[in-house]
């Protein structure tokens, strides 16, 4: 079944029903059964709804353990030892909507504000200074002050700024859920993923956490991905905000909604975003009763990275230094760094001023320090962006990830915007460091050819051209 802007109410591929009947049957399976699941998902292949659901039941140390250890084992077999950096960019915290969580919220007064012009390039040049390639652009809703001309304005803006040396080469946009008509723009406006976070996928708590406003419309906010396809759009990240309703559900709902696009448009969610709910002006953390502690969010994300193995997932510096360093083992392959959560953000950090924020963040490290500790861990910082670039969304992709051929292109790609970065941004510490890394990791190229084109384009971006992408 497809859905447009008019049969939209349609939308019943969340079965609340058959979630809690899963739920329920995965709580009393044997030892033998777990194994058995603990083992097909080592195959990579997914796993049905009541698999999911049973690793979702498993609680003892040693299932969970090995729950652990199959992830890392995904995430270095697809993703390698990888990681994409990106940074957020508010440009209007207008907002119409009443979200319980939200520092946004309508009810919260604060004298509202979208960026001019002038002061998205000046957010774009201070970003650029950072080293970043790639922005997650964000804006509350509100169709009077925050228009889609707007958006595709800001879109226009930051792609112009961006310079030959150091440019912002993809803009993923999260903004509120909208008509084909306008996914059909911002395709055209040459958007990079459309991200939408369901919030919950439980409808009466999505009811409840959005009382009075546009976005309780728990429907027409389902089936925003389906208008993003049916736009062109095909490159959608998805996301739960946990902490408003049970993590189980959600996982399994989410499991549902990718289902549902592959099954209608061939291809499913491109990234996942784990974000967990964080103080914000005018709320209470005691407010919400299905906060998760560290240990079950780790456990969500190494249950993801089994269930969606080619799915990025992607976290931000909502979380500190430390759980963003573990879960790179057990599933992200994302992190943004170096983030602000407030329209004018960065030049107001620049300047030593605060404004009223989204939400709180914990991880304040700048993109450099962030580096650092990546290649001390072993990972490869990547600001790559060649597969939208390129043509390689939506199921082309897939496809290729699947294949496992994606690995010839993003190792390359990887080593290759690192030595970028490090060549127009790093300090003495990042030199000596990524260089010496950036040597060892191309002896573990196999492909001769590939290695050949790696040390040319290093070479390349050593003589001073940029922007070297297979
Ligand atoms: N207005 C768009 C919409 O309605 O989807 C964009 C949303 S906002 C800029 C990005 C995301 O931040 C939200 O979807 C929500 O999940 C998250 N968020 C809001 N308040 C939060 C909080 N207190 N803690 C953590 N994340 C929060």
């Amino acid at each position: 079944m497809k859905y447009n802007d008019h049969n939209y109410t349609e939308a019943n591929f969340i079965n609340h029903e058959l979630i809690g009947q899963i739920l329920e049957n995965a709580k009393n399976v044997s030892n033998e059964e777990i194994q058995e699941v603990i083992r097909k998902a080592a195959d990579k292949k997914g796993l049905t709804y009541e698999e999911i659901a049973i690793l979702l039941q498993a609680e003892s140390e040693a299932h969970v353990s090995q729950i652990y250890k199959i992830a890392e084992k995904i995430k270095s077999e697809i993703y390698g030892n990888r990681v994409v950096i990106f940074a957020p960019l508010y440009v209007s915290d207008y907002c119409v909507n009443n979200c319980k969580y939200c520092g946004y919220k309508r009810e919260n007064k604060f004298a509202r504000r979208k960026l001019s012009e002038e002061e998205i390039r000046a957010e774009v040049r201070i970003l650029e200074k950072m080293g970043h390639k790639r922005i997650a652009l964000e804006a509350g809703e509100d169709p009077v002050n925050c228009n889609i001309d707007y958006i595709l304005d800001a879109m226009k803006t930051i792609y112009s700024e961006a310079s030959e040396k150091s440019n912002i080469r993809r803009i993923n946009v999260n903004i509120a859920s909208t008509t084909v008509e306008n996914y059909k723009k911002l395709k055209a406006a040459d958007i990079g993923t459309y991200i939408l976070f369901q919030e919950t996928y439980h409808k009466p708590t999505y009811e409840d956490m959005h009382p009075k406003c546009i976005k309780g419309d728990y429907e027409y906010h389902l089936t925003a991905f389906d208008r993003s396809m049916q736009g062109g759009v095909d490159d959608v990240g998805a996301g739960v905000l946990f902490g408003l309703a049970d993590y189980k559900f959600e996982v399994l709902a989410l499991m549902m909604h990718n289902k549902h696009l592959e099954d209608n448009y061939g291809v499913g969610f491109h990234t996942i975003s784990v974000p967990r709910i964080k103080k914000a002006e005018g709320m209470e953390m005691t407010e919400f009763n299905s906060l998760i502690d560290d240990a079950t969010f780790k456990k969500i994300v190494a249950i993801l990275r089994i269930a969606v193995p080619f799915t990025g997932l992607i976290l931000s510096t909502r979380e500190t230094e430390e759980i963003r360093n573990e879960l790179l083992h057990h599933g992200i392959s994302q992190l943004s760094a170096g983030s602000c959560t407030g329209v004018g953000g960065y030049k107001e950090e620049e300047e030593g001023n605060h404004d009223i924020k989204q939400f709180a963040i914990s991880d304040e490290r700048s993109p450099i320090e962030v580096l650092k500790g990546l290649i001390r861990d072993g990972f490869i910082p990547s600001y790559c962006t060649s597969c939208y670039r390129m043509g390689r969304t939506g199921d082309r992709f897939m496809k290729l990830a699947k294949s496992g051929e994606i690995q010839h292109v993003c190792q390359p790609n990887a080593l290759m915007t690192l030595k970028e970065y490090v060549l127009d941004f790093g300090d003495a510490e990042l030199r000596e460091m990524a260089d010496h890394f950036i040597a060892q990791e191309i002896e573990k190229i196999k492909k001769p050819e590939t290695k050949q084109v790696v040390i040319q384009g290093l070479r390349d971006l050593s003589e001073g051209k940029r922007d070297i992408f297979l």
